[in-house]
């Protein structure tokens, strides 16, 4: 196979950190559990994409990663296969409150992150629950009430449920912060500022956004540590 540089150069990878692991360039080399491999396979998915490459083998050093790449090259697998690979490990019970959470700009997305979730994540048996603003909170927060591994949700919507003390926060070590750019655009910095405070510190953080702007430098900085950066391609600020 090709070495990890070759792999790099040709796919435009540059990454920025300590000891960065070399990319998992195929299916096989991700030790991957069976159950996951079983729907990446299923999928039809040839090999991962240049940023699951390179992103995989640093979360799944439990790293904080900032990972930058455009629309449509994969970013969901990316933090989610490392999530769920977290939640097995974890152990915690679903019911005192999600351990992986992932906030997103829009309704649209969220769902579209539920939809891969549940897809991935079916033989793994993991629960998730999607929350977003638009739509009545009572169904909201019944299936949280029936406990939720993975929470996906907007930062308004989930705000609102924190606020009525009816989600608890304390069980999360996984957060991703997806399409941080948009999210920061729709101006919902302080909303995502309210809702770290009540994650642990002990946690891994992530974040994955197509632009790399001063404004998401700047969240970047606040609420990850030590963050390994891979970027693909030319990074637009
Ligand atoms: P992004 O978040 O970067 O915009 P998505 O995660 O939404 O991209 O992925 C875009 C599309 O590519 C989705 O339909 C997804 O199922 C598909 N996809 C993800 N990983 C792979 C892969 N390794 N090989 C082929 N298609 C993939
Ligand atoms: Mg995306």
């Amino acid at each position: 196979g090709m070495s990890g540089e070759a792999y790099r150069r040709r796919h435009e990878i540059t990454v920025t950190g300590d000891e960065v692991p070399p990319p998992l360039t195929s299916f096989e080399t991700t030790g991957f559990p069976s159950e996951i491999l079983k729907e990446v396979l299923n999928a039809g998915f040839s090999a991962p994409t240049p940023i699951q490459a390179q992103s995989w083998p640093i979360a799944l050093q439990s790293r904080d990663i900032v990972a930058v790449a455009k629309t449509g090259s994969g970013k969901t697998l990316g933090y989610l296969i490392p999530g769920f690979i977290h939640l097995k490990r974890s152990c915690n019970d679903p019911r005192l409150g999600p351990t992986v959470l992932v906030l997103s700009p829009t309704r649209e997305l969220a769902t579209q992150i539920q939809v891969e979730a549940v897809k991935f994540g079916k033989s793994s048996r993991f629960s998730c629950t999607c929350l977003y603003g638009g739509a009545p909170k009572g169904p909201q927060l019944k299936e949280l009430d029936r406990g939720a591994d993975i929470v996906v949700a907007t930062p308004g919507r989930l705000n609102d449920i924190l606020e009525m003390r009816r989600v608890s926060l304390s069980q999360v070590s996984y957060l991703v912060l997806d399409e941080a750019d948009r999210m920061l655009d729709m101006g919902f910095e302080p909303q995502i500022r309210k809702i770290v405070k009540e994650v642990p510190a002990r946690r891994q953080t992530l974040m994955y956004t197509a632009t790399w702007p001063k404004e998401v430098r700047k969240i970047a900085a606040d609420l990850l540590v030590n963050p390994v950066q891979v970027n693909i391609g030319n990074v637009d600020e």
